[in-house]
């Protein structure tokens, strides 16, 4: 890696996308249209869409011309030998099953691995994985450490797992009814917190006395590699490709969001060292998805993101993506916003709880708080709380989230240092009229993952 000054990009821009503008009167129209869930803004209605890193990442020159050459083959494309190739190059897993995106992996998975009355522990939960565990009839039981709940905490590892709670729910339930353990790479949901190799190893270990498998929910594992090489002892000289490497190899299956990591618009897959997991898995696929060679992608989708794999896992790019979330994180500090601590790497997660401690978690202070800061400036934001949490399905009240989060999510290679210094001024006038903000309530919940398409009234009429 070659030193610079800052965390400036180690790109140039070649081709631009226009924006629109819109006055405070639209804003106002396009969030009652969407029912005050930023989810169903019209994207035309957004300038500075911080909504999602999902699928939002600029594509190099280099993927684009990758397009170029996709080979549209039904079976037996040569793009994906080239992303075969490189999954098992990179990222060390034996067998790779593309799929449509991450929750197609989850599904495969979880329908192979998990059988009716299983518990899965997990560093925290995420959306579509733990529903995907639900499906296929398990049980998911949180063991990441304490500290992940806790937004004033500094500790380096919040992605963690407690080994004590593992050892206590193997205790409780049973290795037999524990199909995996499964971790994340900087865990999404505790604000894109890193889990540590030295957690991982030791997880490898009890996993391993008792006969359970690892899974690797790798979404993002190139970021939390860059933290290992920041924080982790030992691992300064390393490459953010060793520590990926190194990471991926104490694991034994793993699914991937191709629209976070590696840099693409489209795209996932599962992928195993085990002969039996992948047999089935590539049965499963051609039900589900396509065929065991495209699994729901193009072949110019898997050659962009077997390139993007590669681009991914260079130190400067990962080191001026990080760097760009923490240069967002540090000027919300300096306007005194409560935010989740460390900064984490994908997005700066507000405390909506402290930005807005006059509301109560049933007036959904997130969801109205990621609707402010779009009147405000047009900046999409989106909730992580209550609404996310969903609903308790024994006694059907809501999940109650110690986490109270919004999420400004940066997309990959996209936004300037200009766009985010606008979202970090507008967001410090939304803090400056935080008292008249009111909350919201219910018009319409869906039953499955309801932050997607839930919609919402002001609790007062004109205000969030
Ligand atoms: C996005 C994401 C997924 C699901 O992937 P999709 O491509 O959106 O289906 C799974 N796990 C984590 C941590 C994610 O961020």
């Amino acid at each position: 890696m070659i030193k610079r000054r800052s965390w400036a990009e180690p790109w140039k821009i070649k081709m631009v996308e226009h924006l629109r503008m819109t006055t405070r009167e639209e804003r106002l129209k396009a969030i009652e249209a969407a029912g005050y869930n930023t989810f169903l803004l019209k994207s035309e209605d957004v300038y500075i869409d911080l909504l999602t890193d999902s699928g939002t990442n600029a594509m190099s020159d280099r993927q684009w011309a990758g397009l170029m050459i996709g080979d549209e083959a039904y079976a037996g494309s040569r793009n994906f030998f080239h992303l075969d190739d490189t999954v098992r190059e990179y990222y060390a897993y034996k067998h790779m099953v593309p799929t449509h995106q991450g929750r197609g992996a989850e599904h495969i998975l979880s329908q192979i691995l998990i059988k009716k009355g299983d518990f899965i522990p997990g560093n925290m939960y995420f959306t579509t994985t733990r529903l995907h565990q639900e499906l296929a009839g398990g049980t998911f039981v949180d063991v990441i450490v304490d500290e992940a709940h806790d937004t004033e905490s500094e500790f380096p590892f919040k992605g963690n797992v407690d080994l004590k709670k593992l050892e206590n729910l193997i205790h409780k339930v049973g290795a037999e009814n524990i199909p995996y353990i499964c971790i994340a790479t900087t865990v999404n949901m505790a604000g894109g917190q890193p889990i540590s190799l030295e957690n991982i190893k030791a997880l490898r270990k009890i996993a391993d006395q008792h006969g359970i498998s690892v899974v690797h929910d790798m979404t993002r594992v190139a970021e939390n590699a860059w933290f290992i090489k920041e924080r982790e002892a030992g691992y300064a000289d390393k490459s953010v490709r060793e520590i990926v490497h190194e990471i991926c190899s104490l694991t034994d299956h793993a699914t991937m969001s191709a629209k976070k990591d590696p840099l693409v618009n489209i795209g996932g897959f599962l992928a195993t060292n085990d002969e039996d997991v992948f047999r089935k898995a590539q049965n499963l696929v051609v039900i589900y998805e396509g065929l065991h060679t495209y699994g729901g992608m193009a072949g110019r989708d898997m050659e962009a993101l077997a390139i993007g794999i590669k681009e991914s896992l260079h130190d400067d790019h990962i080191q001026a993506r990080v760097g760009q979330t923490q240069y967002l994180g540090n000027k919300l500090l300096e306007y005194g916003i409560p935010i989740v601590k460390p900064i984490g790497s994908h997005g700066v997660f507000i405390d909506a709880k402290k930005f807005l401690p006059h509301l109560s978690q049933d007036v959904f202070p997130a969801q109205t708080l990621a609707a402010e800061i779009y009147i405000e400036a047009g900046v999409r934001t989106m909730e992580r709380g209550i609404i996310s949490a969903g609903r308790n399905k024994a006694t059907g009240d809501h999940n109650r989230p110690k986490l109270e989060l919004v999420r400004i999510t940066l997309p990959r290679r996209v936004y300037t240092q200009a766009h985010i210094d606008v979202t970090a001024e507008s967001i410090a006038d939304v803090y400056a009229r935080r008292e008249s903000i009111k909350g919201l309530r219910f018009t319409y919940e869906p039953e499955y993952l309801r932050f997607f398409q839930a919609r919402f009234e002001p609790l007062e009429p004109g205000k969030a």
